[in-house]
């Protein structure tokens, strides 16, 4: 069954990922501008890596008949230091433009830090006046729930529509605030922290299908490429219909992307 993996960090995955995703029926992808396992040791690190976001990325995937688009911004990580992150988000307009390019992204806190929130008001104010899609990362384990709603309150203060904001990594404990605040929602499916495909499932089961998608943002450390397919197969073993499994994992991510023009995927 067809499928699209809507955040997975493919700079750090090998060909045989693209392979192996394309034999399982991914035909889209989107990847966030992410934290590379290390701090960059210069601002300009980063024009290297947005081409490599806009450039390399889409070719490679284009072999596999794989859709590549992206995400830019100065992930939370790396934003403790305001001057630093000001000069990389000083040359994300010149990126913007590109083909491939659909927001924001991916924004949000790391360890809730008050510097952290000032570059992520600052990224929210760009995606608002250049009139941009947002993929917000929300904080693990403890800071989550904290994080998740100080999140929602600087967007809503921004002026953003909900409807165009993804927040990303739900938990059971912050999915329904996301979803009754009219946001979109997104479960990563990692295969220890984390949602597991099976936890997902339990949360769809209990919160429905309505704004909300999987994806296995697959990155350098321990995670699985394949994990939306396997999700798929475990919504299939407990008895859940097709059509629902495409809902959750082709035609939701697909209504929230082609929020941009630029995403354009035909149907399946
Ligand atoms: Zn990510």
């Amino acid at each position: 069954m067809k499928y699209i993996d809507p955040h997975i960090h493919m700079v750090s995955r090998t060909t045989d990922d693209y392979s192996r995703m394309a034999l399982a029926g991914c035909v889209a992808i989107t990847e966030p501008a992410f934290w590379a396992g290390f701090d960059r040791s210069s601002p300009r690190g980063f024009e290297d890596y947005y081409r490599q976001l806009t450039e390399t990325e889409p070719a490679r995937a284009a072999q596999y008949g794989i859709h590549h688009h992206c995400w830019l911004c100065v992930n939370p990580k790396e934003a403790e230091d305001i001057g630093f992150a000001r000069e990389v988000m000083s040359i994300i307009p010149d990126f913007m433009d590109r083909p491939n390019v659909l927001g924001i992204g991916e924004i949000g806190l790391n360890k809730n830090s008050r510097n952290e929130l000032v570059i992520l008001e600052e990224h929210l104010a760009l995606a608002k006046n250049m009139n941009q899609l947002v993929l917000v990362h929300t904080p693990h384990l403890e800071d989550k729930l904290k994080g998740t709603r100080l999140i929602m309150d600087a967007i809503a203060n921004a002026g953003l529509e909900p409807d165009r904001v993804l927040i990303d990594h739900v938990e059971e404990h912050t999915v329904s605030e996301v979803l009754d605040r009219g946001f979109w929602a997104g479960m990563t499916l990692y295969p220890e922290t984390k949602c597991t495909p099976q936890r997902a499932v339990d949360i769809l089961e209990r919160y429905g299908t309505e704004r909300i998608w999987m994806n296995s943002a697959g990155d350098w450390g321990p995670s699985d490429p394949l994990a939306v397919p396997k999700a798929q197969v475990e919504m299939r073993r407990r008895g859940h219909t097709d059509q629902m499994i495409h809902r959750v994992t082709w035609e939701n991510p697909k209504t929230f992307l082609s929020r941009s023009q630029r995403f354009n995927v035909e149907d399946a």
